[in-house]
Formats: structure tokens, C-alpha cells, sequence
């Protein structure tokens, strides 16, 4: 039964990426890479900022998932990596909608609205 293993695989990867993207936000955004992720914790002023190069990061990885799950040789891995490829890219829409389109108001429509905080290097920040 391919499309429950598909389903349950991208349900899990979905939920895990949310922690995943927590570690990153905290070890790595605000550390090594804070020059490019401050730019979501100021004012925009384009329809693009800095931060979302970071976003993209994961988009190749899923899609070669993806294409091993329709292209590469039968078995439970190629199963399970569609799965995978699929629960990222879920994600990825989930995160692109809600957080960026709605929370920072990037969609053309209304949605709980907030502006990002000004916010130095803390681990603590809010994403
Ligand atoms: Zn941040
Ligand atoms: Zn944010």
C-alpha cells in the first residue's frame, strides 16, 4: 500500500520539519548566518529580503527526493523518500502561507499580522 506509506512518511516530515526549522532558526539563523536572516527582523522595504535565500535551502533537497521517488529503483527507500520529498515541500507551503503570507502579511490578504521584531543574535528571538 504505496499511497498510506506516501501520506504517513509526509504527515511525519511535515511535523518534524517544524522542529527542525526551530533548531535552525535558533542554532543557525541567529548564529553563523545572521547576516543574511536579520534582514527578517527588520522593516522591508522590497518584496524581497535576504532571509528568504535561507527559505530556498531545503527546495533542492525535496525535489531530488522527489524524482528518486519516481525514478529510482523499486523498494521501501524510494517509498519512504517520496514520502520525504512530499512532507518538505508541504512545509515549505505551510511555512510560505502562514508565516511569511500571512503573520508578516507578504499574501494580499488579511491574516494575524505582525511585524517582525527588531531583535539582535538571542536564541530567543521569535522567528
Ligand atoms: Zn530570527
Ligand atoms: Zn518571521
Amino acid at each position: 500500500m504505496k499511497i498510506a506509506l506516501w501520506i504517513g512518511t509526509t504527515l511525519v516530515v511535515a511535523v518534524a520539519m517544524e522542529f527542525w526549522a526551530q533548531f535552525l532558526h535558533g542554532a543557525v539563523w541567529h548564529g553563523i548566518l545572521w547576516k543574511v536572516h536579520r534582514s527578517h527582523h527588520r522593516p522591508r522595504k522590497t518584496w524581497w529580503e535576504a532571509n528568504d535565500a535561507l527559505s530556498a535551502l531545503h527546495a533542492p533537497v525535496a525535489i531530488a527526493f522527489i524524482l528518486y521517488g519516481c525514478r529510482g529503483p523499486e523498494g521501501v527507500a524510494r517509498e519512504l523518500l517520496f514520502g520525504v520529498g512530499l512532507g518538505m515541500t508541504l512545509f515549505g507551503v505551510a511555512y510560505f502561507v502562514v508565516h511569511d503570507g500571512l503573520v508578516h502579511g507578504r499574501l494580499p490578504v488579511q491574516g494575524p499580522r505582525r511585524t517582525p521584531p527588531t531583535v539582535g543574535q538571542s536564541k530567543s528571538a521569535v522567528a
